[in-house]
């Protein structure tokens, strides 16, 4: 491949969380890594900028927006599980604008990735597991309602599966939900275009063969101007919130799969979920998915 993705990144997408599952130093560390990795030397670091309220508004409902701009802990926010602050809201807003940079530089080169993102459990209403703006169904609204783009496919891998988003995106026939994830674990399942709910303990041979199944079906049935990769690493096998057992060379090969399928159709990335045991691992796995997309496995 010769084409060179476009990495979107903020110093500022780092939140401090202090003792939290989520490993939001994460970013920081997967850009560190890139910087000393001599084959990102000739790739483009963009910055975002922050999304707009009115951006943001092409998904979520006013009161609950509104809750977000005034930090007023509501029943519509506590279920992020997260706190709730200026910094830790500016950081979804930014993260939120840099998945919207990412689509929109997908459509110009591509392929594209926000350094950050994914935040698939929020819904227009409310915030849940670790999300307080749905990323990526945001950048998939502003870009149709500037007709950039008619049709979306999200490809959502993390382990648990975006209900967010396939709940947003229920009643549209524009936008095709995909996701494999682990059945037996959090959220409560919601309807999709193509939801596939795996037994724990999956691992690779059969999970790289039910993913190389569906998406062939996908393909044959859906012709989308944009396709969101919602690639979370916590199918891994040491992973502490995901109950399957995939190996680091099983999502290697698993990037590679979603990337080759869509070789001819715009693609950006967004991290989503990846909470291994060792911090370091999930690391990894991200900056995995970056090499995927550059073209170096
Ligand atoms: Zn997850």
């Amino acid at each position: 491949m010769s084409t060179l993705p476009i990495f979107i990144y903020s110093e500022n997408y780092n939140m401090d969380l202090g003792e939290h599952v989520f490993p939001s130093v994460k970013y920081r560390v997967i850009r560190e890594a890139l910087r000393q990795d001599e084959r990102f030397q000739h790739h483009k670091f963009l910055e975002p900028l922050m999304l707009s309220y009115e951006e943001a508004g092409t998904v979520h409902k006013k009161p609950y927006l509104e809750d977000l701009k005034q930090l007023n802990f509501s029943k519509r926010v506590y279920r992020s599980e997260l706190p709730l602050n200026r910094m830790i809201v500016d950081a979804f807003f930014l993260g939120s604008g840099g998945t919207l940079l990412a689509a929109e530089m997908a459509l110009q080169h591509r392929l594209a990735m926000n350094l950050a993102g994914g935040f698939h459990h929020a819904f227009a209403d409310h915030a849940e597991g670790f999300c307080y703006l749905n990323d990526v169904a945001i950048a998939i609204r502003v870009l149709q309602k500037q007709k950039k783009i008619r049709k979306a496919l999200v490809i959502d891998l993390d382990v648990h599966q975006g209900n967010g988003t396939a709940r947003i995106f229920r009643n549209s026939r524009s936008v095709f939900t995909f996701s494999i994830h682990e059945e037996k674990n959090y959220p409560p399942k919601e309807k999709g275009s193509l939801n596939i709910g795996l037994e724990s303990g999956t691992s690779d041979e059969k999970y790289l063969q039910v993913l190389t199944d569906s998406l062939k079906q996908v393909r044959k049935k859906f012709k989308p101007d944009l396709v969101a990769y919602v690639a979370g690493v916590d199918p891994y096998e040491n992973d502490r919130l995901g109950g399957l057992s995939i190996s680091k060379e099983g999502l290697a090969t698993r990037d590679t799969i979603v990337r080759d399928t869509f070789s001819d159709i715009p693609m950006f990335a967004v991290l989503a979920g990846g909470y291994a045991i060792n911090t370091q691992d999930t690391v990894d796995l991200h900056v995995q998915t970056c090499e995927v997309l550059a073209g170096f496995r």
